[in-house]
């Protein structure tokens, strides 16, 4: 049977890493990093998002801000909050909730924020940085950097090995491909247009599922020994259940948990690890912005300056 990979426990490791951090920033510079979040409009999900990372800075240390602007907000209000948040020097990150509403644009808003402070990773040019190689971005996507450190920290290699992404989204799928490359792994990608997908998966050593659709990855679709990351985050009607729903990943666990030899539940797999690491991308940004490369090292300085 699989190990689980425990993405809670982990993504709970990696909050008091950060708090660690914070708090010896706090004391070494008497300043903590900030994170700024914009909202337009009023999609329950996005507020729930919102919600949660506001309460996870707030748990290590990080100061939130943020803006809710309404729904009909132009497309000029939401870059002056943009930009408003680009200039202020106590924001590290700035953060634009997406979907946007249908009328405003995506790319030129995600363009507007300072690459320095694109903490979600999804500035053109850190995307692009990404994709070459020789090239570092400033900030990698969240929930593709998450999927990494769960393997990073259970041990699992990644050169050498063949890894089968299904989705190719841009948040997902494409920059969690390219940073499986950077690892040194052969990569294949199964999209909605890929014929025969099971044959591709069954030949992976690591599978990363981010497709949005639940029970698409069977037991017969694994490599026996496989390691499957499973980022699907998919509502199913239940009425057996005090909401009437139920949250399940891509992958049937039940099957794969037999064939696998390590596996992600959902929930508690992925989900715990993106906001995870937007804490660490916004706490790596306040770190480049104060000019200190680490702050332990800067605060034994300080010490030893005392000592002496
Ligand atoms: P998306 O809809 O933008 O992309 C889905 C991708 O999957 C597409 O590239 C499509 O070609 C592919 N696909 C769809 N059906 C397929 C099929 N039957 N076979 C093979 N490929 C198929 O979705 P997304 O934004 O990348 O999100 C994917 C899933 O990950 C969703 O369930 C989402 O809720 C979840 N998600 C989780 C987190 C998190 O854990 N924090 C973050 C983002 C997304």
């Amino acid at each position: 049977i699989a190990a689980v990979i425990d993405g809670k426990a982990i993504a709970q490791e990696i909050k008091m890493e950060v708090a660690a951090e914070v708090s010896r920033m706090r004391d070494a510079l008497g300043k903590v990093p900030g994170l700024a979040v914009v909202l337009v409009g009023a999609r329950k999900d996005s507020e729930t998002y919102v919600r949660s990372k506001k309460k996870a800075c707030e748990e290590v240390g990080i100061t939130s801000l943020g803006v809710d602007l309404p729904e009909d907000s132009t497309e000029e209000e939401v870059l002056r909050a943009v930009k408003s948040f680009n200039d202020d020097p106590f924001v590290n990150g700035v953060l634009v909730q997406l979907p946007l509403p249908q009328h405003i644009n995506e790319e030129k808003i995600l363009n507007a924020v300072s690459i320095e402070k694109d903490v979600d990773g999804f500035h053109p040019l850190n995307i692009g940085r990404l994709a070459m190689q020789g090239r570092e971005p400033l900030f990698v996507p969240c929930t593709p950097k998450g999927c990494i450190e769960l393997l990073l920290r259970s041990g699992v290699k990644m050169t050498g090995k063949k890894a089968v992404v299904i989705g190719r989204s841009n948040i997902v799928g494409t920059p969690v491909s390219m940073l499986l490359q950077r690892h040194n792994a052969t990569v294949t990608m199964v999209h909605s247009y890929t014929k025969n997908p099971a044959d591709i998966t069954r030949e992976a050593d690591i599978l990363i599922s981010a497709a949005g659709v639940p029970h698409l990855v069977r037991g017969d679709w694994l490599k026996p020994g496989a390691v499957v990351i499973d980022v699907g985050i998919n509502v199913v009607e239940d009425p057996n259940t005090k909401r009437g729903y139920q949250l399940v990943g891509d992958v049937c666990y039940e099957e794969a948990s037999r064939v696998a030899s390590a596996i992600t539940p959902v929930p508690g797999g992925v989900g715990p690890m993106t906001i995870a690491m937007l804490l660490s991308n916004t706490l790596e940004s306040a770190k480049r912005a104060y000019g200190v490369a680490d702050v332990e090292f800067e605060n034994a300085i300080l010490r030893e300056k005392l000592v002496n």
